[in-house]
């Protein structure tokens, strides 16, 4: 097992597999946005599958796919179903936008991935627009497809902003009720310049919660996942619904997690700049277990927490860079 220098255990990577996105959300890049990875820096398939290779064989269950937007990676269901395959790896779960999944949703399904994850900010498509430069329909439709495809849970990630989105709180919650998804309210990180700006917007998500309270009767709830929500349901109904609160309250004593980039980098936290470049040792045909060793070296530089309070203008990448 991985064990990090707070003795937390490590066995969850977040894989970017692409810091490339079809959307522009205003929190995340900035408009018109281009300046992405030589495609040449990025990890083939046969690279990542080494590295989660060796994670798996350190205790690593689960990882996700990520990005930018993972699926527009060509071939990402060939990669999901080489990823399932790896002895240890039991949970392959999927972080997107929807707005490939309308095609890709039964592949994906069949590769071996069983739970997703989707971005929806607003259910307007005036507002979509305005929040991702993208089109509503498009994502609703793959959102639909991942359901009729299978996929369980779904959970619909919503970044809570003020006097952008925060009066759909509620009709979020009547729209997962309907579909049968899970919900998640996200606060807004001081990640990148994006997300500093959006810090403007910034609103504490237990003043969401208190919302939610006067409305509907909340009762603290679990889900399976093992992420950094804190979950509850609605008395009556089948409907979680968590609060993932990175500045309010944050989550660091539990962290589980290490992110690797779409061109080979460990990110030991995605709001600190303590990393180890992969890259060059798979390139150069490293062995499964000198590599290991190597991630063991990497998982020691792990810091305790994220200092988004204190430092906020500390991490100048996007989102998209880390893998989200
Ligand atoms: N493209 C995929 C998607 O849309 O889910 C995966 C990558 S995206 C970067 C992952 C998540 O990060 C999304 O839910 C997005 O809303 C969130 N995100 C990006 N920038 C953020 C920020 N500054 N603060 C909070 N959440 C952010």
């Amino acid at each position: 097992m991985l064990l990090d220098p707070y003795n937390r255990a490590i066995e969850y990577v977040r894989l970017s597999v692409t810091d490339q996105c079809d959307l522009r959300c205003s929190y995340c890049l900035p408009k018109g946005f281009s300046d992405f990875q030589e495609q040449e820096h990025w990890l083939s398939f046969t690279e990542i599958e080494q590295i989660i290779r060796v994670f798996g064989s350190l205790g690593t269950r689960r990882i996700r796919l990520t990005g930018g937007e993972p699926l527009v990676r060509k071939d990402i269901d060939q990669l999901a179903a080489r990823l399932a395959a790896l002895p240890g790896i039991d949970d392959l779960s999927l972080s997107t936008n929807a707005t490939r999944l309308e095609k890709l949703a039964p592949a994906l399904y069949h590769a071996g991935i069983s739970r997703i994850n989707v971005s929806l900010d607003t259910l307007r498509p005036d507002r979509y627009k305005a929040i991702t430069g993208g089109k509503l329909d498009k994502t609703l439709r793959g959102l639909l497809a991942a359901k009729e495809a299978g996929f369980q849970p779904i959970k619909i990630n919503m970044v809570v902003m003020r006097d952008v989105n925060d009066d759909e709180v509620e009709a979020m919650v009547e729209f997962c009720l309907k579909h049968d998804f899970t919900l998640r309210f996200i606060e807004t990180m001081p990640v990148g310049d994006t997300g500093r700006a959006a810090g403007k917007q910034f609103i504490p998500l237990h003043a969401i919660q208190q919302r939610l309270a006067d409305r509907y009767e909340l009762i603290d709830s679990v889900m399976q996942g093992g992420g950094p929500a804190r979950y509850v349901r609605i008395a009556g109904t089948e409907l979680r619904i968590g609060f993932i609160t990175p500045m309010s309250q944050h989550f660091c004593a539990t962290c589980n997690r290490v992110r690797l980039s779409a061109d080979g980098i460990l990110y030991m936290c995605l709001g600190q700049e303590h990393q180890y470049d992969l890259r060059p040792l798979v390139r150069d045909g490293i062995s499964d277990a000198a590599l290991a060793e190597h991630i063991q070296q990497a998982i020691a530089l792990k810091p305790e927490k994220h200092e988004f309070q204190e430092k906020p203008q500390q991490v100048v990448r996007f989102m998209s860079m880390t893998g989200g």
